[in-house]
């Protein structure tokens, strides 16, 4: 089943928080991120992944050469933490908080303070989800995951050693990143895949071929701001993806990236009018292949939504056929 996320702030102004004011060190993320995890923490600065196409050092302003040197903890992280987890529980909170946004929570230094974060929001009765391309390094704190509150993840862009060697060049190897995702689901813990950035479509779709038996969900994004993926053809890649996902009986999840976003702001007429013309194949499509009309409103909504269209626009040419 292919999902879309979608973000009703626009519809019916912005749900609530799950984030507690004035709390920094677990916090509710912003914007995209936040469709990826209610709360999220981040233990450490920098990573040493070194991968090619991480936006983190220009987001966080950091030296990329210091960022790739390695990750350190955060100064007095674990002090800040524990005060963030005590005011959660109080609060009674018991949301789920993603390792991390920017860093990796199995950075290939010393991840002591990893398991110490866990341990922490445990004990404070929050679930957490791990994001990762260190493989099977998170085994050394698989104990510490409950099948009904956590989740383990990882990101995923090619299935061949040599692309990763060269994109992510610290990482672990694609097959390392697997063997954790069967052994995580092995032991009944919730796996799920990022897709983002897609850097090469049929690698994405072989990705979603040879895991989807060992991992839940995937979660489907895209890149635009690589040269080797200006001349794709997104458009083609989501019906691809979404004819996959159905075939396989797989769970997607579509995410827009962060230039669609900034891009989706804007008034250009061209590019709304491109994305009506994308909302009518997706919804033929859809109609050849399912009769959930639930799901074909759910679609309408969030490409609504993420195009900027007007409720004339979708009179016009969707809403009346996805409600009919
Ligand atoms: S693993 Fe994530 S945070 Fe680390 S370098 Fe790669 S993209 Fe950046």
């Amino acid at each position: 089943m292919f999902e879309t996320t979608i973000n009703t702030d626009a519809l019916h102004g912005a749900p609530k928080s799950a984030g507690l004011p004035g709390r920094k060190t677990i916090y509710a993320p912003a914007g995209q991120a936040g469709e990826y995890a209610p709360l999220a923490t981040n233990p450490y600065r920098g990573c040493g992944h070194g991968c090619a196409y991480c936006y983190v050092p220009s987001v966080l302003r950091m030296d990329r050469r210091e960022f790739d040197a390695g990750a350190t903890p955060r100064p007095n992280f674990l002090d800040a933490l524990l005060k963030d987890a005590r005011a959660y529980m109080a609060a009674g909170s018991r949301e789920q908080v993603m390792l991390s946004f920017t860093t990796d929570p199995y950075h290939p230094g010393d991840t002591s303070t990893t398991r110490q974060t866990l341990e922490i929001l445990r004990a404070h009765g929050l679930g957490f989800c791990t994001l990762t391309k260190g493989g099977t390094r998170a085994l050394r704190d698989v104990d510490l995951f409950r099948p009904d509150r956590d989740a383990f993840a990882s990101t995923l862009t090619s299935l061949d050693a040599d692309f990763s060697r060269k994109w992510e060049r610290g990482a672990a190897l694609p097959a390392d990143r697997l063997a954790a995702l069967r052994e995580f689901h092995g032991r009944g813990v919730f796996t799920w895949v990022s897709l983002e950035p897609t850097l090469d479509v049929e690698s994405s779709l072989q990705i979603l071929q040879e895991t989807h038996t060992f991992v839940d969900l995937f979660k489907i994004g895209r890149v635009n701001y690589l040269p080797m993926t200006k001349t794709t053809d997104w458009r083609d890649y989501t019906l691809r993806m979404v004819d996959l996902c159905q075939r396989l009986g797989v769970r997607g999840v579509e995410h827009a990236d962060r230039r669609d976003r900034e891009r989706d702001t804007t008034k250009d007429r061209e590019h709304r009018l491109d994305a009506l013309e994308d909302l009518v194949r997706l919804l033929d499509r859809l109609r050849e292949r399912s009769h959930d009309k639930a799901f074909a409103k759910d679609l309408v909504l969030h490409r609504r939504q993420r195009f900027a269209l007007s409720h004339a626009d979708l009179r016009a040419f969707i809403i009346g056929d996805a409600e009919a």
